[in-house]
């Protein structure tokens, strides 16, 4: 009989409902909140987030947990008790003046962010990111106990990828990174072959909004129970069993980049809503780790929506939408989208130059972290690293180190999970050509039911019941490798 578990999964049901009302505010937030109501708004954010902090770090829970352990559960139960237990450990680290302070100062910061990358003024940023820095190494200072590690990195990134250490992203970056530079000249030469305005023309908003949506719908995303907005950085948050929001942005002079942009949030979507609906909101209805939600984004963005397979069968479609495109063929747009350039943006990069952008951000972000590059010294730091890796340089912040939002949320430790996701899409595709051996057939035909049922059975139901490395094993054999992303990039690129 019992008797901890359920007051247990009462307590972490009534803390989702709050996680998800603060999830909801803050995708307001992005899409729909008037300027002057964001102080409000982070007040409103930073309650919600101290609510949910204090209902999840009792005493008494520390008492269920120890109970339960030696209760008679179902292996979802015990998934959700080991996985209470971690983030019982974690929590209870952190004091609720810390998290709220954190989450108000992010709250603002978003806001002041997106002012300062307008202007381009990296020190417009700095007083707030000069907070975020101190906050977040405090956080990692009292959290290092319970991920285990050696640094304040270790700390940071075991929060989203559990387990994976500083050491182990340097070594990966290490040896990839050189790898991919090899690929690079290749991968350019074969671009100049396609003229960067072979798709030159206009697409409006409304058209590539309905034909993001047959695309989204026909991989398998449900909009019964989720939708599309528009926002300045692109995002995929989820506010319940059957609400999934994703947004995007859009540029009249090129359909491709909101379209690869809901192809990528489709797949951080698909893997929400094929998570467990009774364990929702519970550790074994939770995703396994950041860098295998990337992973779901990555492999329909890029192995199924860059695929020339895809174009081929999407191609009448496209011109029933942007009528213009009967000019050129499948057979050019599909090599249009696979074009490779040096180019400053992360997130409008190709898949040859995109893990490049992330060795620069995780060099930056490891040393802050330990104290040894300042905050002043951020751009200069950034610049240098970036000419070294690409050999551009960089015009100003805007293309520099203020492009992405994630320091404004203090998300420090999160960049590595992006490389680890495209690995990892890499390696989940090929197991899945292994198992499904008419799987490129069914692209092909444009029918995606098959590759999302596998996923939904290797990774989506898995929920938190495996870690990253225990579930690509059981999935495709092995750890995270580089070995599929190399030859499929060679394949692809080269
Ligand atoms: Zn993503």
């Amino acid at each position: 009989m019992s008797t901890a578990y359920p007051q247990l999964e009462a307590r972490y049901r009534e803390a989702a409902l709050i996680k998800t009302t603060q999830s909801m505010l803050g995708w307001d937030q992005e899409t729909y909140l008037p300027a002057k109501a964001h102080p409000w708004r982070a007040d409103q954010i930073a309650w919600l987030a101290g609510q949910q902090h204090r209902l999840t770090t009792g005493d008494e829970i520390g008492g269920w947990l120890a109970q339960a352990t030696s209760e008679d559960l179902t292996p979802s139960q015990r998934t959700n008790v080991r996985g209470w237990q971690r983030d019982y450990a974690l929590a209870r680290e952190l004091p609720n003046t810390l998290v709220e302070e954190l989450t108000r100062t992010t709250a603002q910061a978003t806001q002041i962010w997106a002012e300062a990358r307008a202007r381009s003024s990296f020190a417009d940023f700095l007083p707030q990111l000069s907070k975020l820095v101190a906050l977040a190494q405090e956080k990692a200072d009292r959290l290092l106990p319970i991920t285990g590690g050696t640094c304040r990195y270790d700390a940071l990134l075991g929060e989203y990828e559990p387990g994976i250490r500083t050491a182990e992203v340097s070594a990966v970056f290490a040896s990839f990174a050189p790898a991919l530079a090899a690929l690079l000249e290749p991968a350019l030469a074969r671009s100049a072959t396609t003229p960067a305005d072979a798709l030159a023309g206009h697409y409006p908003v409304a058209a590539q909004q309905a034909f993001n949506r047959e695309v989204a719908t026909a991989i398998g995303f449900d909009f019964a129970a989720g939708r599309i907005d528009t926002t300045t950085h692109p995002f995929c948050t989820e506010l319940g069993p059957y609400d999934v929001r994703q947004t995007t942005r859009y540029d009249e002079a090129n359909f491709l980049s909101s379209l690869f942009g809901i192809l990528h949030e489709s797949g951080h979507g698909l893997y929400d809503q094929g998570l467990s609906k009774a364990d929702w909101g519970l550790p074994a209805g939770e995703a396994c780790s950041l860098g295998i939600h990337e992973s779901q984004s990555r492999l329909w963005e890029n192995h199924v929506g860059g695929s020339d397979a895809f174009w081929a069968h999407w191609y009448p479609r496209a011109c029933h939408h942007f009528p213009h495109l009967k000019d050129v063929s499948a057979a050019t747009i599909a090599a249009a989208a696979r074009r490779v350039e040096r180019s400053f943006i992360r997130v409008d990069a190709d898949e040859v130059t995109y893990d490049l952008h992330i060795a620069v951000r995780f060099e930056i972000e490891r040393d802050l972290m330990a104290g040894t590059l300042a905050l002043a010294d951020v751009p200069e730091a950034w610049n240098a690293l970036f000419k070294k890796l690409t050999g551009l340089t960089v015009p100003d912040d805007a293309h520099g180190c203020l492009q992405d939002i994630h320091w404004s949320f203090a998300g420090f430790g999160y960049f590595p999970t992006y490389t680890l996701g495209n690995l990892n899409a890499a390696q989940l595709m090929a197991a899945a050509r292994r198992a499904v051996p008419t799987l490129d057939d069914q692209l092909a035909s444009g029918q995606y039911h098959t590759l999302l049922t596998w996923l939904r059975t290797n990774v989506h139901e898995k929920g938190r019941s495996l870690t990253a490395p225990e579930l690509m094993t059981a999935a495709t054999g092995q750890p995270t490798v580089a070995g599929p992303m190399l030859a499929y990039l060679e394949a692809k690129f080269c």
